[in-house]
């Protein structure tokens, strides 16, 4: 009705007055004071929309036209609502500015990329890790800027899952870690972080480890030595003081493999050249595991080689028969008297495998994705028993990331477990003729 009240009344007026003209003078009279009242209503429409109209023409930033009736009702509302955006934009522009302001203070480098890799904005901390200018290089194509190989080949694949380790190329004594993070319509975040203080210590741990593993090995093989010949002397003949002597030998060959796998972890992460890029014939090298694996079991399993591919692997010798190895002693070392274990070469869908399965203990689930940590043990005291270390299958890890393959564990308790090395497919050499052999040593 509040809407309807005012026409309606002011029409009602109209038309009662025109009545009574018409009454009082005739239907001239009506007719002409009718022709004078719309061209009074005409004239103030008009009047009315170019104020409005010469106000908006202003911004609307100025107090709108004060009227009575409905176009000061309309004047009144449109001030209003002004109000209202400016007050919206000046609060939208404070938080940009707010977070303009948090981005830039952020320690890591923060780069804003399109669709097609170019740069939108970069906040300051990426010109001291990056060397990237934000008004400079705004717009450019962020692969000509920074050219190094390996990060055009990181931004190409794509995989936001991955991150990327290197120098700065503002700053070479600087090692930063990259990572793309998706967001928006296919924008992403460049973002680089510091990590040379990380790195430092994590250097000094690895060193200390070495350092002491390497310092410990001579005394502990002297004592060992000492031990094991006081323990087969005739003298003293006690069968007691044997018995003691048969552990401290035992306790310090533990100790032994303890720092030599030590030794071996500290190598591997420490070694920042590429991986040997060797020729290893690997129908033969199946064979010596096959030997290794019936030497470790004495006859007590059945040990079977299936090997499916002729193919030969491409990478270190030394390096993946050590990780092989690890797998086939701890197939052998946790599978009871009788059961088997079962090497296999083979490819899947052209990619290189060596797999190792047994019919041993097998491992729960939840244990699984932590067999790779370093003394993560299922069971402690069988892994001791066995002569483990805690460290095998973190060595296996080491080495099958420097190969650019992943280790696969698929196990049942109580029916067996198999451990698969997947290579990538540019790791496989097709077959060649067998005198080509490389030279084959055993490493544990
Ligand atoms: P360890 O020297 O103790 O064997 P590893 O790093 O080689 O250390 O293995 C870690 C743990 O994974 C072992 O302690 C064992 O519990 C489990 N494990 C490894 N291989 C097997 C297997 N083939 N069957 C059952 N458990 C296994």
């Amino acid at each position: 009705m509040g809407f309807w009240w005012r026409p309606f009344t002011t029409l009602f007026g109209f038309g009662l007055v025109a009545l009574i003209f018409w009454a009082a003078g005739g239907q001239n009279a009506a007719l002409k004071f009718s022709v004078v009242v719309l061209l009074a209503y005409l004239f103030r429409q008009l009047w009315q929309q170019a104020r409005l109209s010469r106000w908006l023409e202003k911004g609307g930033s100025s107090p709108a036209p004060r009227d009575s009736g409905a176009w000061g009702d309309i004047f009144y509302r449109l001030e209003k609502l002004q109000k209202h955006q400016i007050q919206s934009k000046s609060e939208l522009v404070s938080a940009l500015g707010q977070f303009q302001h948090a981005a830039e203070a952020v320690p890591d480098g923060i780069v804003i990329l399109n669709q097609q890799d170019q740069i939108e904005w970069c906040n300051p901390a990426s010109r001291r890790y990056l060397g990237l200018d934000c008004v400079r290089d705004k717009g450019q194509y962020i692969h000509y800027l920074l050219r190094q190989t390996h990060f055009v080949d990181f931004l190409n694949e794509r995989d936001y899952s991955k991150t990327l380790t290197c120098r700065s190329p503002a700053n070479r004594d600087v090692l930063l870690t990259l990572q793309l993070v998706p967001f928006g319509a296919e924008q992403k975040l460049l973002m680089a972080r510091d990590i040379t203080e990380l790195e430092r210590v994590d250097a000094m741990r690895r060193d200390f480890v070495a350092n002491v593993s390497h310092e410990l090995r001579t005394p502990l093989t002297v004592v060992g030595g000492f031990v094991e010949t006081l323990g087969e002397m005739d003298k003293p003949a006690d069968a007691d003081l044997k018995h003691y002597f048969g552990i401290m030998h035992n306790h310090t060959k533990r100790m032994q493999r303890l720092l030599d796998d030590l030794l071996t972890l500290s190598r591997l992460e420490s070694s920042d050249n590429a991986v040997a890029e060797e020729q290893v014939q690997m129908p033969d090298l199946m064979r010596e595991l096959a030997r290794e694996a019936e030497s470790l079991s004495r006859g007590k399993h059945t040990v079977r080689v299936e090997i499916q591919s002729k193919a030969w692997l491409l990478g270190s010798l030394q390096e993946l028969q050590s990780a092989f190895s690890n797998l086939v002693s701890n197939a052998v070392r946790y599978t009871p008297e009788g059961g088997q274990v079962t090497l296999r070469w083979f490819e899947q869908e052209g990619q290189p495998v060596f797999s190792v399965t047994d019919t041993g203990e097998g491992i729960a689930s939840e244990h699984i994705p932590r067999l790779t940590e370093r003394f993560y043990r299922v069971d402690r005291s069988r892994s001791r028993e066995t002569g483990g270390t805690g460290l095998g299958l973190a060595i296996v890890k080491h080495i099958l990331t420097r190969h650019g393959a992943r280790l696969d564990i698929q196990s049942i308790p109580g029916k067996g477990s198999t451990f698969s090395a997947m290579f990538p497919e540019t790791r496989l050499i097709p077959s060649k003729v067998e005198d080509q052999k490389p030279r084959l040593a055993l490493v544990k």
